[in-house]
């Protein structure tokens, strides 16, 4: 992989008020299961690409935190309320894989928390697949706007 800056990974939250860029491509990538995360994400599960902390750079804004635990704490937009990050103890910071301008760049090796996987999350893929345009109708399409903040750096 280039090391150079044109391969840097950017990301931010949904309303663009917090933007960052990942200085050397993520060491890991993971999804988790925890009840933490599905409190925390309002989700069945969160997906984190994990990098040393020194090497996520806040570009715009600043997330706001908050300490999920002892060992803990939670980054996301104080405006949109994105999930952001994850921080536990050590040199290393996780950020939220769909909050990535590329979520496929880190795609996960391992499942943590399992104990609270619930377990529809194993067979989501034999659900019927169905493209956004064709949920929505030509109607629908045509007069949808999207407020959301490109991906990529404006
Ligand atoms: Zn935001
Ligand atoms: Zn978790």
């Amino acid at each position: 992989m280039n090391s150079s800056s044109q391969t840097r990974l950017t990301g931010g939250c949904q309303c663009g008020a917090v933007r960052y860029e990942l200085a050397q491509p993520p060491v890991r990538a993971c999804v988790c299961h925890c009840r933490m995360c599905q409190k925390a994400s309002g989700q069945p599960f969160m997906a984190f690409a994990t990098v040393k902390q020194h090497d996520l750079n806040w570009t715009r804004g600043m997330p706001g935190v908050f300490r999920s635990s002892n060992l803990a704490q939670r980054g996301f937009c104080k405006d949109c309320g994105t999930p952001l990050t994850f921080k536990f103890e050590g040199e290393e910071i996780a950020v939220t894989a769909g909050s990535l301008d590329d979520p496929m760049a880190a795609p996960p090796t391992v499942q943590y928390g399992v104990e609270s996987a619930i377990a529809w999350c194993a067979t989501l893929g034999d659900l019927p697949r169905v493209r956004t345009e064709d949920d929505f109708g030509p109607e629908l399409v045509a007069r949808f706007a999207n407020y959301q903040h490109p991906d990529s750096e404006t």
